[in-house]
């Protein structure tokens, strides 16, 4: 009887002293977690439009996932990722989620390269994404075999409306606009003189996996959907951003502009990440 009591007494006493070590084991894991700062992210499509940025990094280490390339360093001891999404809507939403998800950041910032919708807008010149819209998702009129198609009576199509079909619901037949983030423009704003090559403005950047270079269709979307720029991949990356709640910003500079003869100039991608660089170290002031 006794041995039996002291056995039990003897089970109780590990029982309990495994449980107290797992609970010590997971506190000090949440205060590891909690002690690491949350990175900012900084996502590129091309090589041109990432690398600049990447080789501004300190004590850089590269992963990849996928297509995608993470460059992890940090920028004045502050962590920031650079990634090279590829181009494009897809590569966008799936390298925004997977950054997401690894990463946990503080702020993710879409940069690059655009072409330009507003006539008052230059090569060089930069959009800071007030909104971002995707100039894709467009309902088009009912016609009949035979009677043709007829771009300029498309209308908005928003796919966040409902669960239910965005074909019979007019609910989704609206502009659905994602807001930059509200600390990121301050900061952008902040340092706005530091581009000394264009101007920089608040304006919409429009999104879609199209390059458009009929005049009277951007100047279409100028005029109905309120478009600065667009460009490839900042309505997917603001829209995963939305649903998991992460500060995001577009951050875009005009590399053409159809509407008024601006040529293609790659360069304008390396000026955007040194204006983006700036953006990040006065960011990361405000975050200390
Ligand atoms: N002109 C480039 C191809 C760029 S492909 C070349 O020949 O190499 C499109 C990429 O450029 C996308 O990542 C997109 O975001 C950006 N882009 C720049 N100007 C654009 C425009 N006018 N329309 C659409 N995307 C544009």
């Amino acid at each position: 009887m006794k041995n039996i009591r002291t056995l039990t007494f003897v089970l109780i006493t590990l029982l309990i002293s495994l449980l107290v070590g797992c609970q010590n084991s997971t506190d000090s894991e949440a205060s590891a977690e909690e002690n690491e700062q949350q990175p900012i992210i900084i996502q590129g499509p091309m090589p041109i439009e990432a690398e600049n940025f990447a080789a501004k990094l300190e004590n850089v280490e590269e992963e990849t996932s996928g297509n995608f390339l993470f460059y992890k360093g940090y920028v004045e001891d502050y962590p920031v990722i650079v990634m090279k999404t590829g181009k494009g809507m897809e590569n966008t939403a799936a390298a925004t989620a997977i950054a997401i998800e690894k990463f946990n950041p503080a702020a993710i910032i879409n940069q690059g390269t655009s072409g330009g919708h507003d006539p008052d807008l230059h090569v060089y010149d930069i959009v800071l994404g007030k909104r971002t819209v995707n100039i894709g998702s467009l309902k088009t009129g009912h016609r009949e075999d035979e009677e043709g198609i007829a771009p300029t009576e498309w209308i908005p199509m928003d796919l966040m409306a409902s669960e239910g079909s965005a074909g019979e619901d007019k609910d989704a037949e609206n502009i659905r606009y994602f807001e930059g983030d509200e600390g990121l423009l301050e900061a952008a704003n902040a340092v706005k003189d530091t581009h000394e090559e264009g101007k920089v403005v608040e304006g919409t950047i429009g999104s879609a996996d199209v390059w458009n270079n009929e005049v009277d269709r951007i100047q279409w979307f100028h005029e109905n959907f309120g478009t600065s720029v667009e460009e490839m991949e900042g309505a997917a990356g603001a829209q995963i951003a939305k649903a998991y709640d992460v500060p995001y910003l577009g951050i875009r500079t005009l590399s053409n502009n159809k509407v008024n003869g601006g040529e293609y100039t790659p360069e304008t991608a390396e000026a955007n990440q040194e204006y983006v660089y700036e953006v990040v170290k006065q960011y990361i002031s405000t975050q200390k």
